[in-house]
């Protein structure tokens, strides 16, 4: 399995921001959209940095409450580490781990085209090892 096939049954809409927006702004899309991390953008679509829901907390734990007012391009993760959509699930999953992160933002031509977070390669792994589980019992049966 490869990451264009994930990005067919999730779909390829990321959660963005400028690099100008407060914390406050981005911790209220992570709470709305349920979701980790958000990828900032620049006007032309290109990755900047990455601002995951732990830089807002070590942000708030080094400076209090006044940092909700700073922006994104004070906490933000410079170099953001992408896949392209034919890298397999596999080397996904061995960067994320390797890299310690949970988001990795898909880059196609230089343009922002998907992210694949550790619950979405969790997801598509497992259901990979049971197609795999089932293919090989109803090898044993019929054999
Ligand atoms: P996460 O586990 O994704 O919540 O992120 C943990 C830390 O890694 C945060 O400091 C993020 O800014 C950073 N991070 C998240 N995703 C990436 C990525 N794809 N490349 C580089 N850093 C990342």
């Amino acid at each position: 399995m490869n990451v264009a096939s994930i990005l067919k049954t999730k779909g390829s809409d990321v959660a963005t921001a400028p690099r100008g927006a407060t914390l406050a702004q981005v911790a209220a899309v992570l709470a709305n959209r349920r979701i980790g991390a958000i990828v900032i953008v620049d006007g032309g679509g290109h990755v900047e940095g990455i601002v995951s829901e732990r830089d807002i907390i070590k942000a708030i734990a080094a400076r209090g409450a006044q940092s909700l007012g700073e922006p994104a391009s004070e906490i933000m993760t410079r170099n953001v580490v992408t896949c392209q959509p034919g890298e397999s699930l596999d080397d996904v999953m061995a960067t994320m781990t390797s890299g310690r992160f949970r988001h990795v933002p898909v880059v196609e031509n230089g343009r922002l085209a998907g992210i694949v977070s550790i619950g979405d390669a969790v997801k598509h792994h497992i259901a990979e090892v049971e197609q795999e589980a089932d293919a090989l019992k109803s090898y044993v049966l019929t054999g």
